[in-house]
């Protein structure tokens, strides 16, 4: 299994990081996507990656809800370290309407601005939409070509939000512990959506799947992401992990 998408570089795990790349590898898990959030947390997420550099692969972005008023700042290093050596992915990169609609128009500068990166260096996008899919919508839109691709990581919205994102063709949804919640309508959703369209994620240390709900997640966790998978899609358990792999080594070029 790849994790697509997991924090295990933030202070969460700094007392037993080593233990839960073990956990991980003991399950299946063979790799391990960092999605940076912003200036502050770029030295942590280097230092994983070259401590396990054999799990671990980095991507550079500035995570939505840290477009503030320095976001010039912010893009400014991004950009500096895109310029300086390669990343897996463009990311986080995105909206975020739920906790702040302050910089909703800086928010939406950025998140083009990254993805015309991500496009000059032929790298995907990984997208964080909350509260927020007309405006992303609207951005990946001016921007979609042949060379725009990516992930609309923790997807968790409806019907209509997955058509769109399956019929650009070159986008992907990151499916997480959300899709094992008791009352959730994601189940219901990918009963519509084609396999070939999802990739395993975690979030960790957020969202930790059933029955670890509310407690810290962890890349090991992932396993009842796809046993979910399995139930949903009436596949084993096997081939939802060889899809959804071959899924992600396909969008992120592993
Ligand atoms: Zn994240």
């Amino acid at each position: 299994m790849i994790d697509t998408h997991s924090h295990i570089y933030s202070e969460e795990f700094d007392q037993d990081r080593l233990e839960i790349i073990k956990a991980a590898r003991e399950v299946g898990v063979k790799k391990i996507l960092l999605p940076n959030v912003d200036a502050s947390s770029i030295e942590r997420m280097h230092q994983t990656e070259s401590e396990f550099s054999e799990m671990c692969t980095a991507m550079m972005g500035v995570h939505p809800t840290s477009i503030k008023e320095d976001y010039k700042k912010e893009l400014e290093i991004v950009k500096n370290w895109l310029d300086q050596r390669s990343y897996i992915a463009v990311g986080e990169i995105g909206i975020d309407l739920y906790w702040d609609k302050t910089f909703v128009k800086e928010q939406m500068e950025a998140f083009e601005q990254q993805i015309i990166w991500a496009k000059e260096l032929d790298l995907p996008i990984v997208i964080h939409c909350r509260d927020a899919f007309s405006e992303v919508f609207e951005v990946v839109e001016r921007q979609l070509d042949e060379k725009l691709k990516g992930v609309f990581h923790s997807f968790t919205g409806d019907i209509n939000d997955a058509k769109r994102i399956v019929e650009y063709g070159s986008f992907m949804m990151g499916i997480n512990g959300v899709v094992t919640f008791k009352n959730t309508h994601l189940r219901d959703v990918l009963k519509e959506v084609p396999l070939n369209k999802l990739v395993l994620e975690t979030d960790a240390p957020y969202l930790a799947p059933v029955p670890y709900r509310g407690k810290r997640n962890q890349p090991a966790y992932i396993e009842k992401v796809a046993h979910t998978l399995s139930q949903v899609y009436d596949m084993p358990l096997d081939l939802i992990i060889a899809h959804t792999s071959d899924n992600a080594s396909h969008i992120f070029n592993i």
